[in-house]
């Protein structure tokens, strides 16, 4: 276990002059005087009830019916208070939790007034702990206020670079995949915001952490951002600078090789995938075999060469001697394709509405798919072992 209470002393004769001499404050708050455990946390003292710590069958129940001999941490004067090797906002968020009123933890469904720091505080502490359920509220609030899919986020967003990879470091121990989620997209769009942060340190976070998917991200990240440089009087292109280690620098190579490829191959490799059918097309009573004979029409060897002229495979262009930015990677590609088939692809193949929906829905299916994949790319495929 990560947690150790120690005793101030060992001696039950130690007076209260001599905690106070060690230069311990009373916290203004959770300093109740008929409170029957005294806590220390770095230079403050609380002054709680133990019947309260010992709830939702935290650690603190065992640790209290522990015989009272010299080695166990069992008393809760001020004379002689437990002493907790914890941080004191994360223990005071605690304590907020023990004393919050009905209405007061009703509120933190209101994003309005949801207080996201000290949830998360009281999120890592119950966990270290065991306040099982009090950990469960805390992470589902978290995962309800943070956890969208898409756009900013308001509470993550503001958070500094270093806290949110504290953060992430915590989600991710405790296990909370869609809080873990949300803080990697948070971390992406502070590095898309901000071009001089690091993609190595992050990326460094996420080897360490065994984040595979969130490296996927990183790299592609990388590799969507960096400029395009011709060097002059060559046909050659410089290769971006960046501080990626030599492995790192490996592996965005071997991602953006991996890509040109996927994208390259697509047309053809797409051709025959089975069109998911969407509620509206089987509502309707449409031939969904129609949407599929669009679908191959599309992507047939005699349409492709319309197709490849289309703005989503086009040459970018380029002025010599500038940077600019690089093509949109695949991703963005699968964006304008979808986007394409809103109102009608621009070739003729004769699609219905319902028909354009179902390609549309295809579309979503190969972005998800990319997405999943995405680390493949840079990393290789995973092997049986891993
Ligand atoms: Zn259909």
């Amino acid at each position: 276990m990560q947690y150790s209470a120690t005793k101030a002393s060992t001696s039950s004769a130690t007076s209260q002059t001599d905690v106070s001499s060690m230069g311990y404050v009373r916290d203004e708050e959770f300093w109740f005087k008929k409170g029957d455990c005294v806590v220390i946390v770095e230079n403050t003292m609380l002054k709680i009830h133990l019947s309260d710590l010992e709830r939702d069958g935290s650690v603190f129940a065992d640790m209290f019916s522990l015989p009272n001999g010299d080695d166990s941490p069992n008393t809760t004067t001020e004379a002689d208070p437990l002493i907790l090797p914890d941080k004191l906002h994360e223990f005071r968020a605690l304590c907020w939790m023990l004393y919050a009123s009905p209405l007061e933890l009703e509120e933190q469904h209101n994003p309005a007034l949801f207080k996201f720091s000290t949830v998360f505080h009281l999120l890592s502490i119950c966990h270290k702990y065991h306040f099982e359920t009090y950990e469960k509220w805390a992470g589902r609030l978290l995962i309800k206020h943070c956890a969208h899919d898409k756009g900013k986020d308001t509470y993550l967003d503001n958070q500094p670079f270093s806290e949110l990879e504290n953060m992430l470091r915590i989600s991710v121990r405790i296990n909370l995949y869609q809080f873990t989620d949300a803080i990697e997209r948070s971390v992406l769009r502070k590095l898309q915001e901000r071009p001089s942060l690091s993609v190595a340190n992050a990326l460094n976070l996420a080897e360490e952490l065994g984040l595979r998917r969130f490296q996927g991200r990183l790299y592609y990240h990388e590799f969507t951002r960096q400029p395009v440089l011709r060097i002059k009087s060559s046909t050659a292109y410089a290769f971006p600078p960046g501080d990626l280690t030599p492995a790192q620098t490996m592996a965005l190579l071997r991602g953006s090789f991996s890509l040109s490829e996927y994208w390259m191959n697509l047309p053809s490799v797409i051709q025959y995938i089975k069109v998911p059918q969407t509620r509206s097309c089987a509502k309707k009573g449409n031939s969904h075999a129609d949407c599929q004979a669009h679908w191959e029409a599309y992507w047939s060897p005699q349409s492709l060469k319309q197709v490849l002229t289309t703005p989503s495979f086009s040459f970018g262009t380029f002025e010599p001697g500038v940077s600019r930015p690089r093509h949109p990677g695949p991703l963005e590609g699968l964006d304008t394709l979808q986007d394409s088939f809103r109102l009608a692809p621009t070739i003729s193949v004769p699609f219905s509405r319902l028909g354009l929906s179902c390609c549309r829905r295809a579309i979503s299916m190969l972005i998800e798919q990319l997405h999943d994949t995405l680390a493949d790319h840079f990393l290789g495929p995973l092997t049986d072992n891993e």
